[in-house]
């Protein structure tokens, strides 16, 4: 089965796990500015993470026949201090040429606090700027749905295009909100927290198949880099055809990142 991986931290995994996702029909993957799995000390940090997604990671893909691509931002995890979130916001127009970028991501709310709120308007406004597309990491657990709903109305205040917003990390109680608006909604499947495939199966039956993708997110911690497949292969065992199993898995990522410029296949 041919897939888009339309996030994972690929910096976070081993070349093995790029020889494992070519193996079963990886053909492009798309990673997201994220957490590194520490706190960085300086926007210099950023400056190399910036580097190694724009120019290592594509040429570590590309040796397995993966397409590469990254989103750019600083994540709401390291956000909390505005000064030092808009010193590494400066540097992103100077790598948003880069050919690889789709666009401005993962953004969104970790603690749903103000000064995460404030950093994430400001990305919205890089991304008009800059005309680039939009993807959007929402809050675990109880924070969820708030942080959602948080960002709806911040979204609906910018007046963004919604169909080149994408709203990650999705659940049964979010993905209606974020796809009765008209953005798109991106599942995650986590072996511990987030989505099981079962649910996330569960979710695609409830709310449909249009505008919507399941991601593996991996990255440091707990989490499987064949979890797409995976899922892939849990939907046709519930007898969805073929052609819908590749509608999820594979047309409907290419819609949506081929509304991104540097995207390709
Ligand atoms: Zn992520």
């Amino acid at each position: 089965m041919r897939y888009i991986e339309p996030h994972a931290h690929m910096v976070s995994r081993t070349t093995a796990d790029y020889q494992a996702i070519a193996q079963v029909g990886c053909e492009a993957l798309c990673e997201p500015a994220f957490w590194a799995g520490y706190d960085r000390a300086s926007p210099q940090g950023f400056y190399d993470y910036y580097r190694q997604l724009t120019e290592s990671e594509p040429a570590r893909a590309a040796k397995f026949g993966i397409k590469h691509f990254c989103w750019l931002c600083i994540n709401p995890k390291e956000a909390e201090d505005p000064v030092f979130a808009r010193e590494v916001m400066a540097l992103i127009p100077e790598f948003i040429k880069k050919p690889t970028v789709l666009g401005i991501g993962e953004i969104g709310l970790n603690k749903n606090t103000k000064n995460e709120l404030t950093i994430f308007e400001e990305h919205l406004e890089i991304a008009k700027q800059y005309d680039q597309a939009i993807l959007i990491h929402t809050p675990h657990l109880e924070d969820k749905l708030k942080g959602t709903r948080l960002i709806l109305d911040a979204l609906s205040n910018a007046n963004v295009d919604r169909n080149r917003v994408i709203i990650d990390h999705v659940e049964e109680h979010t993905a209606p909100l974020v796809l009765d608006q008209g953005y798109w909604a991106g599942m995650t499947l986590y072996p511990e927290s987030k989505c099981s495939p079962a649910r996330a199966i569960d979710i695609l039956e409830t709310f449909g198949m249009e505008n919507i993708w399941m991601n593996s997110a991996c990255d440091w911690g707990i989490s499987d880099p064949l979890a797409v497949i995976k899922c892939a292969l849990e939907m046709k065992k519930r007898q969805h055809s073929a052609e819908t199993v590749e509608k999820v898995i594979f047309d409907n990522p290419k819609k949506f990142l081929s509304q991104c410029p540097n995207f390709s296949l």
